[in-house]
């Protein structure tokens, strides 16, 4: 069955566009709920496929995904019959006990990557937390260094604990949340000259650089894929130095760039990385993979109570099997050239506006100019009034993320809704 067909068969009410819209009082909302979050003005309440509605019946196509997360879109039936199934048998024990679900994840995860281990948990932060102890374990047990530094990019995203936002090259991440964890040294990404002057000058006393901690393309940050010198560079500096080379793949991970992990475009593999967004389709689940130094923690050393529990990995399971079942990553490169080649035409319409297009598969940037006022929230609230959910990389990037099940029709909408947004603030 294909994936339109799977996608149409979804057990949504069919009447999803039309039913009387459920009241929503946002006032009543911010009085109960802390403003952490800067929200455009609607209530989404049913999805299928790429399409979300709002509690006013409004549709709209859905290019945020939940941020990089809904692969399978929207109430997926291969999704809605894993939950169904999974809460019906076991959602959740401990891990005092063997999950089998948690073991079938894993085993997949293998034989999809270059990893040897898996450590489940929830979130990116927690996968990234997660590869930082480890990495500090190593640091200690293995290089034998007292105070070991942890190099991470400038203009990275990793998470918003506070070892994460530390190791966040984006002060506006940590402004107020001093004193930050220590440990943790910035360089410029896509700069191999700026990695050796690191490592060298941070050789002193008990402190020595003991892991870099990259995104093969960042997306917080930009949308800026990963350059193949720098990175195979990387590579090799690590292999000489042992210094632990850590992939967040938190994003560009389980299959949104269409290949499975972002670090098959730079051509090397990382020692540990990362997994959340995608992994779980909109589940929460996060996973930490090791290549090697899969025996650094022992027993009671790292742990998490939801971690692992049969609900997550038996639907995550159903989102690995469905992505490779289904041939997704060939849609993912497809559906990515299509939307890249639309973009890129809209920019040769606009070139006083548009700076850039990049990106690798279905997560994309197009790249204001920065000597102009326009921003990329301009943009995005102008394709909402369009019906199209877009979301900002930073001030100046619009970031496309669509689940990886998009269609060419939908591709194409996206489009038109962002030419129409260029020729709005244009006139
Ligand atoms: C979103 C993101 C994170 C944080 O993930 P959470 O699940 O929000 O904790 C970490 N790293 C990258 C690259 C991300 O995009």
């Amino acid at each position: 069955m294909s994936i339109e067909t799977l996608v149409d068969a979804a057990t949504i009410p069919p009447q999803s566009n039309t039913l009387p819209s459920s009241p929503f009082d946002p006032n009543s909302f911010n009085e109960a709920v802390m403003s952490t979050y800067g929200r455009f003005p609607l209530a989404l309440e049913r999805g299928a496929g790429c399409k979300v509605w709002d509690t006013e019946g409004r549709e709209y196509l859905d290019f945020v995904a939940g941020i990089a997360t809904c692969t399978l879109g929207h109430a997926h039936p291969a999704m809605v019959e894993a939950v169904t199934r999974q809460i019906q048998k076991l959602h959740h024990v401990s891990n005092l006990y063997y999950i089998p679900e948690q073991g079938e994840l894993a085993k997949w995860i293998i034989q999809h990557s270059c990893a040897d281990r898996v450590f489940f948990c929830n979130s990116g932060a927690e996968a990234n937390e997660a590869a930082i102890k480890l990495a500090r374990k190593y640091a200690h047990t293995v290089l034998e260094i007292e105070r070991p530094i942890i190099l991470t990019a400038n203009a990275s995203f990793h998470g918003r604990t506070l070892a994460t936002i530390t190791a966040t090259g984006q002060p506006k991440y940590q402004k107020y949340f001093d004193p930050l964890v220590p440990g943790f040294h910035y360089v410029p990404y896509n700069d191999i000259g700026a990695v050796e002057t690191a490592i060298s000058e941070l050789d002193e006393g008990d402190y020595r650089v003991a892991a870099i901690l990259l995104e093969p393309l960042q997306g917080e940050g930009g949308v800026r894929p990963g350059d193949i010198a720098y990175f195979k560079k990387l590579r090799q500096i690590c292999d000489e130095t042992g210094i632990l080379l850590i992939f967040d793949e938190v994003q560009v991970g389980m299959g949104r760039s269409g290949k499975l992990w972002g670090y098959e475009h730079l051509g090397v593999e990382p020692d540990v990385f990362t997994s959340a967004k995608g992994l779980g389709g909109g589940i929460p689940i996060g996973a930490m993979m090791s290549k090697k130094f899969c025996d650094v923690f022992q027993p009671g050393e790292h742990a998490s109570t939801f971690g692992g529990n049969p609900f997550a990995c038996g639907v995550a399971l159903t989102v690995c099997q469905t992505i490779e079942k289904e041939n997704i990553l060939q849609n993912v490169q497809d559906r990515g050239e299509q939307l890249r080649n639309g973009l890129k035409a809209i920019a040769a319409k606009y070139p006083n506006h548009i700076a850039d297009v990049r990106g690798w598969g279905l997560i994309n940037g197009l790249e204001l100019q920065a000597d102009i006022t326009l921003t990329a929230a301009d943009i995005v609230k102008t394709a909402i009034a369009e019906g199209v959910l877009l979301v900002p990389a930073g001030p100046k990037v619009v970031r496309f993320v669509p689940p990886l099940i998009v269609t060419e029709a939908e591709v194409n909408t996206a489009l038109q809704a962002v030419d129409k947004a260029l020729a709005t603030v244009n006139a």
